[in-house]
């Protein structure tokens, strides 16, 4: 079997699905591995870096590949170039992508998405939403420390002494922890907030403060549900009050198949300090603050909207090896006895599965 990663060409995007390490494992399985040229320099590993692995030009890629790994989708045109009947791994966002996933299907490509794998504990070691989350979360808080007009610290100078900036992260998942737990050691003075109940505890092992609105609203999976019109204007007054006292906010709150719960109004970031900023992770999604723009800096009443994208792709090289694992363990469970054979009855399988046969599943 031949797997293989091509140069991400997604625009900012640096990460790559296999890395050195996980190239060494695919070999001692008995695999080869053949990437394009300069497929993980971007991420910090240059050709030189692998051992034992062949490079070509994407055409010759595509042409001998049967497992063929991503990160993002690549341009419309790369899966009708790949052998039919091959192989996919990838976060492949197949919601909305009609033309893409209709060459999946046309080809014949068995397809796999692991956004869709089902968030079991034997899902964990392949789950690429939470590996990249934990570096969006990292990152969305070192940009805030970065374009806060205040230190994140305290600071007891012969200038005066310096107040601690005080955070808050709505929304404590994986990305949010992690970017609580950044604020933490940059020393500013933390809070979380979530509408799932179990997060106090998780919040406050971290050191921060869980700060209490008073709605409560856990769905199924580990997931939130979507809140009432009622819950939504509890919680919207109760934390308008807090905001007042701010510096920071990031917001990471999401809800599984819906747009991104809009939880920050125009007129609560009117009530905030002049100079306080928002780093709005879910800007992709539509974002959790009704200012927010996707991609871009929105400045409103003194205070500054930042809706930043693709933020695992700005610490490449960890993030890359935390996905090229999840790929890796994912892809053991297709390939049997040294060929590709995927045994549709694991749920793990099925599950992620969108193309097949020539059709498309998992309601693509
Ligand atoms: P996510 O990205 O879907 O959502 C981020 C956070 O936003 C969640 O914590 C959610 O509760 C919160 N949120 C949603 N609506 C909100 C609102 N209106 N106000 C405030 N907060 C709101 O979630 P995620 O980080 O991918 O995962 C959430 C949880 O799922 C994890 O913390 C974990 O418990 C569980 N999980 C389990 C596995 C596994 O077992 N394989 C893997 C990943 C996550």
């Amino acid at each position: 079997i031949t797997v293989s990663a091509l140069r991400e060409t997604a625009v900012g995007e640096r990460r790559v699905a296999i890395t050195p390490e996980v190239a060494k494992k695919f070999r001692s399985k008995g695999l080869r591995v053949l990437l394009e040229h300069d497929a993980g320099t971007a991420a910090g590993f240059p050709d030189g870096s692998y051992a034992d692995v062949a490079f070509a030009t994407a055409d010759q890629v595509l042409a001998e590949t049967d497992l063929l790994a991503c990160v993002l989708p690549p341009d419309d045109d790369v899966f009708g170039r790949l052998r039919e009947g091959g192989t996919v791994i990838g976060q492949l966002r197949p919601h909305g992508a009609g033309a893409r996933m209709e060459v999946l299907a046309q080809r014949k490509l068995t397809a796999f998405s692991l956004e869709l794998l089902p968030r079991t504990t034997r899902a964990q070691a392949m789950d690429v939403l939470s590996s990249q989350a934990a570096v969006a979360g990292y990152r969305a808080m070192l940009i805030a420390a970065e374009n806060a007009p205040k230190f994140f610290p305290m600071l007891t100078t012969a200038a005066g002494t310096i107040r601690p900036s005080r955070v808050l992260v709505i929304g404590a998942g994986v990305a949010g922890l992690q970017a609580i737990a950044t604020a933490r050691r940059l020393g500013a003075q933390i809070e979380g907030y979530d509408v799932r109940p179990e997060t106090r505890e998780q919040v406050e092992s971290l050191g921060a403060k869980f700060l209490d609105v008073g709605v409560s609203a856990a769905g199924s999976g580990g997931y939130a549900r979507e809140l009432t019109v009622e819950e939504r204007a509890a919680q919207q007054q109760a934390l308008a009050e807090h905001l007042k006292v701010l510096d920071v906010v990031v917001t990471t709150a999401a809800v599984p198949g819906r747009a991104a719960p809009k939880i920050l109004t125009a007129a609560m970031v009117q009530g905030m300090k002049p100079g306080a900023l928002v780093v709005d992770l879910a800007a992709e999604s539509g974002g959790n603050c009704e200012l927010t723009r996707p991609g871009e800096r929105v400045e409103h009443a003194g205070v500054v909207i930042l809706g930043p994208l693709n933020l695992a792709a700005g610490a490449p090289l960890h993030a890359s090896e935390m996905y090229a694992r999840n790929i890796y363990n994912f892809a053991e469970l297709l390939v049997r006895d040294g060929a590709l054979q995927p045994d549709f009855n694991d749920e793990l399988v099925a599950k992620s599965c969108v193309a097949r046969n020539g059709e498309l599943l998992a309601g693509v």
